[in-house]
């Protein structure tokens, strides 16, 4: 058992029953047996089934995002656009039948024809953190089940309400017994899942260190694997931005949803003069509401470790410009925390926060800015700040971080792109959502044929029966 609280009451919000073995290899043989059918059920009727799913998402909204704001202490308008930007993978995934479509060309030598055709591979396995319970699953299982697979979920442990209701709407969509199966565990539950050699993929969405774990054990079981993990995102401001836009744009990256977003911007990076900004960015970060603005964060350990970050930051000499650590609001509250004088080799910027925390470096030059962010291990997202066209450009063209955004500050691509972290913000092949998820979710399959004339028919074998 697991005791789940509401992070913004610190109250037990349920007791959660982890999965046995023996439940757990009754879900993944139910799910082998379910494919038998829904693999060859036709896609476009795949696809109706999510058709409604997406119709009974929007219907249910209110009651996701109560659930959502219970499990999470997110705010109800973080929550509500979590919602929504799952919702629009689900849209995506009704592209099915073209994305499916194979290749062919008229004919590769006489009489004989070459086609592909895209399979499903079989049981999938998605494994999503805390931080986004409701968009996270979403980028995974409607595709992978458009694409004609099915699917275990295995959510976080800290917040299993939502992913229970995501579960309940499928169900009322008509999805078939065994096509969607959610497992609830911890390391132990996961680690067994990958032994079993009937999941031939996995998608994981969750922290460096245990992506790196998941992605071997996926690869040692011979199994597919895409992981989505940690990320230090960096924001230029250059002298010559709109200050008011690129200040606002720091303040609510860095500490909108508390700082839990992978694509939060946890490193402002001042170039030349905009280093005379650091008063304002305080005043604006101070306005900050807790319960409106910002969330708690998931649990008494997140804040504890986040605190201790902080206390590990002032000791190597960076200087606190917003301290908030000490918060006397109910819940898994920290408050808005600006650190300047930070350097490279400090702990807080070596490591993930994961929290309201943002800090501060300051460069003479775009280049030297763009030399720093490409040293970073991490290249899930960056963004700048700029009036200039050529800063942009030379910005874009040289950065090393899969998703790049230009006066915009979380630069996350809407699911038609696909979900483009790089270095160790990303280990596997095909990345989510998108055209690559369609990849990821199939196997190819080539045929050549080539057909006799009549006359070289031999007529006896006219008769075989072939079941
Ligand atoms: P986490 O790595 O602790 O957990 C993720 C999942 O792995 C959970 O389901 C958990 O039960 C399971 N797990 C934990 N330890 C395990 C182990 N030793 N073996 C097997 N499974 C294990 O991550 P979290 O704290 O839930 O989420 C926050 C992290 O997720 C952050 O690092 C954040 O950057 C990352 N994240 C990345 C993206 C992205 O798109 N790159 C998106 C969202 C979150």
């Amino acid at each position: 058992m697991v005791e789940v609280f509401n992070p913004s009451t610190e109250e037990p919000l349920t007791k959660l029953s982890l999965a046995t073995k023996e439940e757990i290899d009754l879900t993944v043989s139910k799910a082998k047996e379910a494919f038998q059918s829904w693999s060859e059920t036709p896609v476009h009727q795949r696809v109706r089934y999510l058709m409604t799913y997406q119709q009974l998402l929007k219907d249910h909204i209110d009651e996701i995002v109560e659930v959502l704001c219970l499990d999470t202490g997110k705010t109800k308008e973080d929550a509500k656009g979590e919602v929504w930007r799952g919702i629009e993978v689900v849209e995506f995934s009704l592209s099915a039948p073209s994305l499916l479509m194979g290749e062919t060309v008229k004919s590769v030598a006489s009489q004989i024809e070459c086609l592909s055709y895209k399979c499903p591979i079989g049981v999938c396995l998605g494994i999503t953190p805390f931080n986004f319970p409701a968009m996270v699953p979403l980028w995974m299982f409607p595709i992978a089940l458009a694409a004609g697979n099915t699917f275990i979920l295995k959510p976080s442990e800290q917040d299993p309400l939502t992913p229970n209701i995501l579960a309940k709407l499928l169900k009322r969509a008509g999805i078939p017994d065994g096509v969607f199966n959610i497992i609830h565990g911890r390391a132990d539950e996961v680690n067994y899942l990958l032994e079993n050699p009937d999941i031939k993929a996995v998608s994981f969405v969750g922290s460096s260190k245990v992506g790196k774990h998941i992605y071997k054990k996926s690869s040692e079981n011979f199994k597919r694997v895409q992981v989505l993990a940690g990320a230090k995102n960096h924001l230029v401001i250059m002298p010559d931005a709109n200050k008011e836009k690129a200040l606002n744009a720091l303040t609510a990256s860095s500490c909108g949803a508390a700082g839990q977003r992978c694509m939060a911007i946890s490193v402002g990076v001042l170039v030349g003069n905009a280093n005379q900004w650091v008063d304002e960015l305080k005043e604006k970060m101070k306005s900050l509401k807790a319960g409106k603005d910002y969330g708690p964060v998931i649990s008494m350990a997140s804040k504890q470790r986040i605190q201790k970050l902080i206390d590990g930051a002032e000791k190597e000499g960076a200087k606190i410009v917003l301290d908030g650590r000490d918060n006397n609001n109910k819940g898994f509250f920290v408050g808005p925390t600006l650190i300047d004088d930070v350097k490279v080799d400090m702990e807080i910027y070596q490591e993930e926060v994961f929290g309201p925390v943002l800090i501060l470096l300051k460069v003479d030059t775009l280049t030297e800015a763009i030399k720093l962010i490409n040293n970073s291990p991490y290249g899930n997202g960056t963004s700048i700040f700029t009036g200039q066209g050529a800063a942009a450009s030379l910005f874009k063209h040289q950065i090393e971080v899969g998703q790049v955004g230009i006066n915009v500050p979380i630069p996350v691509p809407l699911p038609f792109f696909s979900f483009t972290g790089w270095k160790q913000s990303f280990f596997g092949d095909c990345h989510a959502y998108g055209k690559q998820a369609f990849h990821f979710y199939t196997e190819t399959k080539t045929i050549t044929e080539k057909w006799f004339s009549e006359s070289d028919t031999n007529e006896m074998n006219m008769t075989i029966k072939l079941e």
